[in-house]
């Protein structure tokens, strides 16, 4: 008797875009591997064109473009950065490597972006930089924002890790703040493996970016016949990546419409599948405002509490469907305690929704037969009834 085993359909698998090993053994023959070689210099004209930016600077992460921000804005310890609760550590990490307040501001319960309503009672005389995430690339309240951050002459930046060809009212996310910070690691829709840049809108940032990225160095003048010879001239680190995973990221970018049309299908599919499910269950399904268009980074549902986010993840998993939860409150994290602070509002709808979200499988290369199969597998869960205290 044999036992038919169901494979686990991953939460995340990387896909390899039609260029890129082609691009890989072009990098490796050119015998130019390391930073700002053909393929950085490829790379980053296809990133401007999708941000409209000034200027886009090819990292090694998103949390060093951020660490970046950080130091082009020369911060002061104990000078604050208001930003959300609902996101990854290094939104903050970054900021408190200089030994900045991170200031964390409530999530909407809507779109689990930083609350608009709430930043301005959070800004106070140390206030320099508002940091903005747009979740699953659903843009934040830019207008309302960007007018707090003009009536207190604040920094706008945003983490638009997520938000790679969204947009808020026809502008592409990474063109609001005066920096952006995008991710290109494995689990992002467009990915080397490890990687990031920095978009820069300001055009004064880019010569002192630029050194701050080689190690504090003149370097990229002296490349480019401007200086006579690289000296170091400010603080900096190793922040460019290799030309290979450039190479393979110039590959991805070209490909970017295919991988795009292949996660929206799979999003409509869960969103259409599951809204009867949802209604019946108690269950929140993602919210897009009119003025947003987003670009199918992630799919989640809402739960109507902790006990069934976790019973539903444990049930997706007995059918072979790898869901998981996602961040974890920033505020009440150990070194959110730490280093940084909640605004005067707390922060209490990013504790619920923390305990409360799922995100279900999402990438290129998932078929529809298995995203049927997803599909199939939620619905055959119900929501128990919260037990009453
Ligand atoms: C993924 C992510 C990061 C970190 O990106 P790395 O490239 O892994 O450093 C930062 N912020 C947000 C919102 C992210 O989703």
């Amino acid at each position: 008797m044999s036992v038919k085993t169901i494979q686990t359909i991953p939460f995340n698998r990387p896909c390899i875009a039609q260029n890129e090993l082609k691009y890989l053994t072009e990098a490796l023959n050119g015998g130019s591997t390391s930073g700002d070689g053909p393929f950085t210099h490829r790379a980053s004209r296809l990133l401007e064109g999708a941000t409209g930016a000034n200027r886009a600077l090819l990292t090694t992460s998103c949390t060093h473009a951020l660490e970046m921000a950080a130091l082009l804005l020369d911060l002061r310890p104990g000078d604050e950065v208001i930003m959300p609760s609902f996101t990854f550590v290094s939104t903050a990490n970054a900021f408190a490597l200089r030994g900045a307040v991170p200031v964390f501001v409530d999530c909407r319960p809507d779109t689990l972006n930083l609350d608009e309503r709430l930043v301005e009672a959070a800004v106070t005389e140390r206030t320099k930089a508002i940091v903005v995430v747009h979740y699953a690339g659903v843009a934040c309240e830019m207008d309302a924002i960007g007018e707090v951050a003009r009536r207190h002459g604040l920094t706008v930046i945003e983490d638009n890790a997520h938000g790679l060809g969204g947009s808020y009212k026809g502008r592409p996310l990474g063109s609001f703040g005066r920096m952006a910070t995008q991710s290109f690691h494995a689990t992002k829709n467009i990915q080397c493996g490890e990687g990031g840049a920095l978009i820069l809108n300001d055009p004064e940032l880019v010569v002192r970016a630029e050194v701050i990225r080689e190690k504090g160095t003149n370097r990229s003048q002296f490349f480019r016949g401007q200086v006579d010879k690289y000296r170091w001239v400010d603080i900096g680190s190793s922040y460019l990546p290799s030309d290979l995973l450039a190479a393979q990221l110039t590959a991805q970018l070209e490909s970017f419409d295919a991988i795009q049309a292949r996660r929206h299908a799979v999003w409509n599919a869960y969103h259409g599948g599951l809204a009867d499910w949802a209604a019946a269950n108690e269950v929140s399904q993602p919210v897009v405002p009119d003025e947003c268009a987003h670009p199918a980074h992630l799919y989640y549902l809402l739960l109507p509490d902790l006990a069934n986010r976790q019973a539903l993840i444990a049930h997706l998993a007995e059918r072979g469907v790898q869901a998981t939860f996602h961040y974890q409150s920033l505020h009440a994290a150990p070194a959110g305690v730490r280093y940084g602070r909640p605004g005067p509002a707390g922060c209490p709808v990013t504790e619920q929704m923390a305990d409360r979200l799922v995100r279900l499988p999402l990438f290129a290369d998932l078929s529809e037969s298995d995203t049927a199969r997803v599909l199939e597998a939620v619905r055959a869960y119900s929501c128990r009834v919260p037990q009453s205290t």
